[in-house]
């Protein structure tokens, strides 16, 4: 059976899911989006996913059509019907659809919401899926990247041309500092310290660098918030990657440069076991 989708009030198989051509999304990528993690049929970190989302809804205006508690709730029964037990769980809402193509919101607006799932593997993966190559290209997004925005355009281009170069992620640059990866944020350790830029306008605030940046408490680390230039990250000991779906992204290269001994860093690897801790307790939460 094909999976399923939810999208405005009905929960419908994914090929039959459709919104409107007006959809403000579609014209003009006018709405917010999450990405949350799940693992054994439950959300990873999901508070923290919608407060975030909270936080992106206020940034553009938009009210999300329901109640925070409703829509956790509209999101386990898509994981339920879905029978999905690892994979990523996306949702977006936009302003929805108005009457003709105006750049000012609607007067009355009526967001839509859709969500759906993916399979995919994100615990436990085989060593040879812990060695990311990245490449850097120059930031050619808008000046407000804390809000997750559906308008990916820059974020696009970029990861295709990394792709092409046989690369997994890109780290964009901007003044000579890299700012985060195409859809992850990015940390380089250089001398026991662990060095990932201050959580501004400039970077989109990721839920897993937070819970990265919690667990790192309890190890030998100093972290140092600044940012870090792409020579420095060259010469950086370990580097490594954050985000929702792929969790501590060991980087074994930037631009084709090898980093430390070109396998996945000690401490890198450190820090992704203490966060797969931290994404199964929330399985033993949903099961008190
Ligand atoms: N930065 C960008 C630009 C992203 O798209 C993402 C992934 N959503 C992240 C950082 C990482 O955020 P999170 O840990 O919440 O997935």
């Amino acid at each position: 059976m094909a999976d399923i989708a939810y999208v405005n009030g009905s929960f419908v198989e994914m090929n039959d899911a459709t919104v409107s051509i007006k959809d403000r999304g579609l014209l003009f990528g006018d709405g917010v989006y999450e990405v949350a993690g799940v693992f054994e049929g439950i959300l990873i970190d999901n508070d923290a996913h919608l407060e975030r989302l909270k936080r992106s809804l206020q940034e553009i205006k938009l009210e999300l059509p329901m109640n925070f508690s409703e829509l956790a709730v509209l999101q386990r029964k898509l994981i339920h019907l879905n029978k999905i037990k690892e994979g990523t769980f996306y949702l977006h809402v936009t302003r929805g659809a108005s009457e003709s193509r105006d750049f000012e919101f609607p007067k009355e607006q009526q967001p839509s919401l859709v969500m759906f799932t993916q399979h995919k593997k994100i615990m436990n993966l085989a060593t040879d899926k812990l060695k990311a190559k990245v490449l850097t290209y120059p930031d050619l997004r808008w000046k407000r990247r804390d809000i997750k925005s559906i308008a990916l355009l820059a974020q696009v281009l970029a990861k295709e041309i990394a792709h092409q170069a046989g690369c997994n992620e890109v780290w964009m640059h901007e003044d000579g500092f890299v700012t985060e990866g195409g859809s992850s944020n990015a940390f380089i350790i250089k001398d026991d310290k662990l060095i990932s830029r201050k959580n501004n306008e400039t970077i989109l605030s990721g839920i897993t660098r937070q819970a990265v940046l919690k667990l790192i408490q309890q190890e030998d680390l100093v972290f140092e918030e600044r940012p870090f230039t792409i020579e420095e990250a060259y010469e950086a000991s370990e580097a490594f990657y954050t985000s929702a779906s792929v969790f501590v992204m060991p980087v074994i290269s930037i631009d084709k440069k090898i980093i430390g001994n070109g396998e996945p860093g000690a401490l890198t690897l450190k820090l992704r076991n203490l966060y797969e801790n931290f994404a199964r307790s929330f399985i033993n939460q949903s099961q008190r």
